[in-house]
């Protein structure tokens, strides 16, 4: 095997990479243990792959380095991602919020990177798995680096680890990503799943475990963010694509505020209905899914008719349900968590080529490094972005 660069990985952020340094006239080879490539791109987006955000913009990442990721992003915006899908004919719309979607299927933009790798000359060789990465001895030609492989060693000038993070271990994740970077003495971030569905505290699970599907649209902050978005009840918690943003967020111990009424102020709505002898309960069923107000009522609030409530009582409900307060005990776990936040610290990398700046040519691109991005296409658009800034110089 003779390939100057050597990428680990088939998922976006690799074959992003490789289709770059190709085009430069690059000999690249990808390495991918599954038995096919972009396993994440395929089930991505319900099958649809929303595979940009066109409003994208750095405060849409978390990171140790929250400057990081600007240089790489500003360098290959959402448009261009956009032009090649339209060149390669596909047809895409916005759901929603910027996400753009395949309008048939995933398949489409594995095909386009497929194609595009096919073309520059890019060499895939699937079912190869990588156990490590290590310098080359002096005074092997160009080689500065060596891969270790379940066929075998294979030495380069570049290795680009694409290797993604721990979400998802059905579809082939794992840690090697970070072990490289250790094996290195690189540092690698804490890593914990995001846009993960929380779980109840056991108190929670007996009064909503009983809500699951009931969907609504709420604004959820938590630690300073918040996202205005719906909110949907499992047996076992909260998920939802509000959830699934603030989750990024919330570190054990924290609460959730969840405002159940954001376009309407419930406290003078609340206190007009003061005379009338409606139960509490289907007043607010009025307002807020009818299971939902049930199970609070039951719990935090005993029902009667409306009018034996005082009106400062009133007033405290509708305060209550604007600033409803859920303390989750934990997350689903990676198994259901759409990306792992943290990574490769990106102060041991160069923002403008993913470079280590102390192991010249080894390049971490993708999920492994400590970026990631909110939930809407954001995370295909940081892969692209340092796949393209990677390929430029690897
Ligand atoms: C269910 C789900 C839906 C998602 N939907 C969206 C969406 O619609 N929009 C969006 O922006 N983001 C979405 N994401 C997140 C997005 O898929 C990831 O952020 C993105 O795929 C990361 O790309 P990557 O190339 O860095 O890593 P990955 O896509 O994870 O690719 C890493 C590759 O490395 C391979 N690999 C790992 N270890 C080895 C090894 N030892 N040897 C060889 N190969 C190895 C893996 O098999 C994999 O192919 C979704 C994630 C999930 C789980």
């Amino acid at each position: 095997m003779n390939s100057e660069v050597i990428i680990i990985g088939a998922g976006a952020a690799g074959l992003m990479t490789a289709v770059t340094a190709a085009r430069r006239g690059r000999r690249v080879l990808v390495l991918e243990h599954n038995g096919r490539v972009g396993n994440k791109i395929l089930i991505s987006g319900g099958g649809r792959c929303n595979f940009t955000n066109y409003l994208a913009t750095p405060d849409n990442y978390l990171s140790g380095n929250p400057d990081f990721c600007k240089s790489a992003l500003a360098r290959f915006k959402p448009q261009q991602f956009i032009d090649w899908v339209e060149q390669h004919g596909i047809s895409y719309h916005e759901k929603k919020l910027g996400q753009l979607f395949c309008d048939e299927s995933s398949r489409q933009i594995t095909g386009l990177l497929l194609q595009d790798c096919a073309e520059a000359g890019v060499e895939i060789l699937v079912n190869t798995k990588v156990t490590g990465v290590e310098a080359a001895p002096a005074g092997e030609g160009s080689a500065r680096l060596i891969v270790q492989t379940d066929k075998g060693p294979m030495s380069c000038e570049s290795v680009v680890v694409a290797t993604g993070g721990l979400s998802f271990p059905k579809l082939g994740a794992n840690d090697i990503g970070y072990r490289i970077a250790k094996s290195f003495g690189l540092n690698v971030t804490e890593v914990r799943p995001g846009l993960v569905p929380l779980t109840f505290s056991p108190r929670d699970v007996n009064a909503y475990g009983e809500l699951s599907g009931i969907s609504m649209d709420v604004v959820v902050s938590c630690a300073g963010r918040r996202f205005r978005e719906n909110i949907l009840f499992t047996h076992r918690g909260l998920s939802g694509p509000a959830i699934l943003q603030i989750s990024s967020y919330w570190k054990e111990g924290q609460p959730l505020t969840i405002d159940l009424s954001p376009d309407e102020k419930l406290e003078e709505w609340l206190v007009s209905k003061q005379p009338e002898r409606t139960e509490l309960m289907n007043v607010l069923s009025q307002r807020l899914p009818k299971r939902f107000v049930q199970a609070w009522c039951a719990r935090d609030c005993p029902s009667k008719p409306i009018n034996q409530f005082a009106i400062k009582k009133l007033r405290e409900i509708a305060q209550t349900l604007h600033r409803w307060e859920i303390y989750p005990a934990g997350t689903e776990g990676y198994s259901k968590a759409e990306v792992t936040l943290g990574g490769v610290d990106t102060g041991e990398l160069s923002s403008k080529t993913m470079e280590a700046k102390r192991v010249p040519g080894l390049f971490f691109v993708g999920e492994v490094v400590d970026v990631t991005g909110h939930l809407g296409g954001f995370n295909f658009q940081w892969a692209w972005a340092s796949g393209a800034a990677a390929g430029g110089c690897a």
